[in-house]
């Protein structure tokens, strides 16, 4: 047995060494990822869960090198610690903003949904920052108009913990511009639903989590109740994220909820194919 616990520990010490390296390589790899180009954007649409039309898509980040995909739940948090996300968060917003001036041109466009980071609210200089970005965009697009009202800034939980006077200013003048603001992942974390009476937003994102319970049993499936009904009560709009099965459907049309995200319609694809879906749907 003592051998065993040995053994046990030498591989518990090796595997923090593997993940230190791995982190740190990562970290070393990110700084270049933008200049070398290894970044794309996918998209995944959210739809109407009664008619399976195609309301709004979430913008979600993709980096490839040497041939395979590090998974955002990897390298976003080193892109945090390092602070090279803000970097990371204007690259992905040029983007969407690109696609949101293709889509207008061919005729198809609908509302982005955008993840930001905690970390870019950070400090008051960070905030302004992020508002800077969008008065250059605008000075860009000039007389024709920046499309605010097309673009939905995802935020999450732990952002609102911070209960700080200047990110609710904040928040007021993104809406005030005419960008919608939805909580992400909520129910997980610390959720407080005094949190969402104070701030101001207009969606919340279930969290898949709460969706993947909802055959094990009633109590999950009140839980899911309850958020639906405080939303509904303060005038928040509501997407069910990570609906896979029927039967998780057929839940989410039982309380009317208004738009679904999940593999049950669409995985995240890239942007060739997403184009081609929303131009099939116009044609119908
Ligand atoms: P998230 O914002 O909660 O995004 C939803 C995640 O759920 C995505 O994972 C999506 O592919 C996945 N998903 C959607 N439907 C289903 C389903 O039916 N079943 C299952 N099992 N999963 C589903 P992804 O793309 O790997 O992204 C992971 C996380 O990385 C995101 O979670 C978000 O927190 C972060 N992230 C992705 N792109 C960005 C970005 O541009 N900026 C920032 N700051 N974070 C990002
Ligand atoms: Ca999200
Ligand atoms: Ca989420
Ligand atoms: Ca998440």
């Amino acid at each position: 047995a003592k051998s065993h616990g040995r053994n046990c520990f030498k591989f518990f010490n090796q595997q923090i060494q593997k993940d230190a390296e791995r982190n740190a390589e990562l970290h070393l790899r990110l700084k270049t990822a933008i200049n070398e180009q290894q970044f794309a954007l996918y998209y995944q649409p959210i739809v109407n869960p009664n008619t399976g039309l195609i309301v709004k898509a979430e913008v979600l980040l993709r980096w490839q090198y040497d041939g395979s995909f590090v998974s955002p739940d990897e390298f976003i948090p080193i892109a945090e610690e390092s602070g090279f996300i803000v970097q990371i968060g204007e690259w992905v917003r040029n983007q969407a903003i690109d696609t949101i001036t293709t889509l207008q041109k061919r005729g198809l466009a609908i509302p982005l949904s955008i993840n930001v980071s905690t970390i870019e609210f950070w400090t008051s200089e960070l905030q302004q920052r992020f508002l800077a970005y969008f008065d250059a965009k605008e000075a860009e697009f000039g007389a024709q108009g920046f499309p605010y009202s097309l673009i939905t800034l995802e935020i999450t939980e732990s952002l609102m913990m911070k209960q700080l006077d200047t990110i609710n200013q904040l928040l007021i003048e993104l809406r005030h511009r005419g960008m919608q603001i939805s909580v992400d992942d909520f129910g997980t974390g610390y959720s407080s639903l005094s949190y969402l009476a104070n701030f101001p937003v207009d969606q919340v994102k279930i969290d898949k989590s709460f969706i993947q319970k909802i055959s094990m049993g009633t109590r999950h499936e009140a839980l899911i109740e309850a958020i639906v009904s405080m939303s509904r009560a303060l005038d928040l709009s509501i997407v069910a994220e990570g609906v896979e099965t029927q039967t998780e459907l057929d839940f989410i049309k039982q309380q009317n909820i208004e738009a679904v995200q999940g593999y049950f319609f669409y995985k995240p694809m890239p942007e060739h194919a997403f184009f081609e879906l929303l131009a099939k749907q116009a044609q119908t």
